[in-house]
């Protein structure tokens, strides 16, 4: 049996957990298109993109997709919000982990660069998913000023989710919320290999 006053004490502190968070829910009144990025090691930080345009989506908002690094193998995301009215733009060719040829490369990144600014540009588009575009960065193969700008002039009401390791520092100043996804353990370090449906 729980004691009286440890029910009291319960009560208490659920008491004060409650006036703090409606005193929070209740200064937090603006709305804008915030910029949100998902970097750091550890799994998750496309999943937790993907996962906002879902949930957009479920809300019938509209939201596009750039995918910036090109899979070797198709996207469980794609088959499903495809289906749904999301624009995808993929890098068809060019950019994997073990890419030979620089230029070929940056004209790949260009074709989906393209896509980013007219999605970046479109109202109607109420989030975008700019998918490992920090890559593209780190390899200087579209400069920072560009993507700085494209964000700058976007419609206000917009949405941007930037995902992939190693965020350079003025995309992170510029965004409203920022993730770091700490790696604890991963299964491909047990020498498991990617399993459909967890990491693509
Ligand atoms: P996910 O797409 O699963 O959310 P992610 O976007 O956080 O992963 P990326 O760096 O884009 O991670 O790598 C994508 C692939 O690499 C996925 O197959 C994922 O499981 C795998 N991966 C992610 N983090 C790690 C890690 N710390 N060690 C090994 N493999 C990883
Ligand atoms: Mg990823």
């Amino acid at each position: 049996m729980e004691s009286e006053a440890r029910q009291e004490k319960h009560k208490a502190k659920q008491q004060r957990l409650k006036e703090k968070v409606d005193a929070g829910i209740a200064r937090a009144q603006e709305d804008k298109g915030l910029l949100l990025v998902v970097t750091g090691e550890g799994k998750g930080k496309s999943t937790a993109g993907f996962g906002m345009v879902a949930r957009a989506v479920g809300h019938g908002l509209n939201a596009a997709v750039c995918q910036f690094i090109k899979g070797t193998w198709e996207c469980g995301e794609r088959n499903l919000l495809a289906g749904h009215g999301v624009e995808f733009s993929v890098m068809g060719t060019g950019f994997t982990w073990d890419t030979q040829d620089r230029a070929s490369d940056i004209a790949a990144a260009e074709v989906v660069w393209a896509d980013a600014v007219r999605f970046l540009q479109d109202e109607r588009i109420q989030l975008v998913l700019l998918d490992e575009l920090t890559y593209m960065i780190a390899y200087d193969y579209i400069a920072l000023d560009r993507v700085i700008e494209a964000l700058n002039n976007r419609p206000p009401m917009q949405h941007v989710v930037i995902t992939g390791r190693g965020c350079p520092r003025e995309i992170i100043d510029l965004a409203d919320t920022v993730s770091k996804v700490q790696s604890v353990k991963h299964a491909y370090e047990a020498g498991i290999r990617v399993q459909k449906g967890i990491d693509w």
